[in-house]
């Protein structure tokens, strides 16, 4: 492919997909290509043509740093602005490359094209007939990533630590109790709820990071909708039994979802499980599967507490509850949410909500599928 085009096209080419062609080979394109910098000038159109589609901005610029060519992405965060390299932070970077002779680089934090902030690697490359080349690569999905994970270490590490001191406590307190026997009985019954309480947490936490770690679903197989809700309300019933509530279920008959059955059980059975947990006794959940297009359409509706706009905002975000004493007294980890919407994500699909404080909450779990025989 890079024979088909022009050195110096080729020369950026092997810069910006450095890691794929080795940095050094890239710079050896380069220098070759910058023998012939000049004639390539003229082709300057077919040079933007081919940079425009690079996710990294790239601006080449002549000996007297005159933008001759700049990406789309490079233009849209601005680092080309009429004929010169911008912002000043940019242009210092190519001015220090020029000053040293080779390559300089520098990390950035700039206001992107919808004003938030990126952080941008920025490299400058000084060419051998004088032109230049600066390649501003993207990295704040990485520092996203390296921050999300940080707050979730540091909220696993917070959520273990209350069931694991109450179990350290209630250790104590039965053995200094050991002569009375119905108080050893009362505190080893809160130690089994404590456990099991860990042991839920420990498996969310397993369950979300191994989808957030594979992100795609593996082995998709046509999975019955209704099969697939009975299931997830068949495993709900003890705890609808215990809180006096009643569901209904209502499937069209024939319905597929391409996935994997057991996390998409999973999805279904954390969202009655909350339509449960936040509804009062004696309330109604309903739970219906529909065709909608080329979609199937999960609904899980209830009319318990609702969720006020703001935080209906942030339920989905791992830990977070509107009422962390209610969500814990329900066995609830703060996980599930999260875990329902990796899952919808992995199959392709979303999942939504609509809430009214006080007059309760429907969850729409939409996932690619259709009828049976009409499944592609
Ligand atoms: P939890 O384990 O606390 O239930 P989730 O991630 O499943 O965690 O839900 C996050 C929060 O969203 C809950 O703590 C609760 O405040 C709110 N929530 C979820 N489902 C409902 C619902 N059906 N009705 C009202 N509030 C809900």
């Amino acid at each position: 492919m890079l024979a088909a085009m022009t050195p110096l096209a080729a020369a950026l080419l092997g810069l910006v997909l450095g890691a794929g062609i080795g940095a050094l080979a890239a710079v050896v394109v380069i220098r070759r290509a910058a023998k012939q910098v000049r004639g390539e000038i003229v082709n300057r159109h077919h040079l933007g043509e081919i940079l425009d589609p690079l996710r990294a901005a790239v601006v080449v610029v002549s000996d007297s740093d005159r933008i001759l060519a700049a990406s789309a992405f490079a233009k849209a965060i601005g680092m080309a602005r009429g004929s010169s390299v911008a912002p000043g932070e940019v242009a210092a970077v190519l001015a220090d490359a020029r000053a040293a002779g080779r390559s300089a680089e520098a990390e950035l934090r700039l206001p992107g094209p919808a004003g938030e902030i990126l952080l941008l690697a920025v490299r400058a490359v000084p060419l051998s007939n004088g032109a230049a080349v600066v390649i501003a690569e993207d990295r704040s999905a990485d520092l996203r990533f390296s921050e999300t994970r940080r707050d979730f270490v540091a909220n696993i590490s917070h959520e273990l630590k209350t069931p694991i001191g109450a179990i350290s406590l209630l250790a104590e307190a039965a053995d200094s109790a050991a002569d009375d026997a119905d108080a050893v009985r009362g505190f080893l019954g809160k130690l089994t709820r404590e456990t099991t309480r860990l042991n839920e947490l420990v498996s969310q936490i397993i369950a979300l990071s191994r989808l957030q770690a594979t992100g795609s679903v593996l082995g998709a197989q046509d999975v019955p909708v209704a099969g697939l809700l009975e299931s997830a309300v068949a495993r709900c019933h003890h705890l609808a039994e215990a809180r006096d509530i009643s569901i209904s279920l209502q499937a069209e008959p024939g319905l597929l979802v391409a996935g994997d059955a057991t996390e998409l059980e999973t999805a279904v059975t954390n969202l009655v499980q909350n339509a449960i947990a936040y509804s009062e006794p004696g309330a109604r959940v309903a739970v219906t599967g529909n065709a909608a297009g080329e979609l199937v359409e999960i609904r899980v509706s209830d009319n318990g507490i609702g969720i006020s706009a703001e935080d209906q905002a942030r339920i989905f975000e791992r830990f977070f509850r509107v009422d962390a004493d209610r969500s814990r007294a329900s066995g609830g980890t703060g996980l599930g949410l999260s875990i329902v919407k990796h899952i919808a994500a992995a199959h392709g699909g979303e999942v939504t909500v609509w809430s009214r404080l006080g007059q309760g909450s429907t969850f729409t779990l939409r996932l690619p599928g259709g009828r049976e025989g009409g499944l592609r």
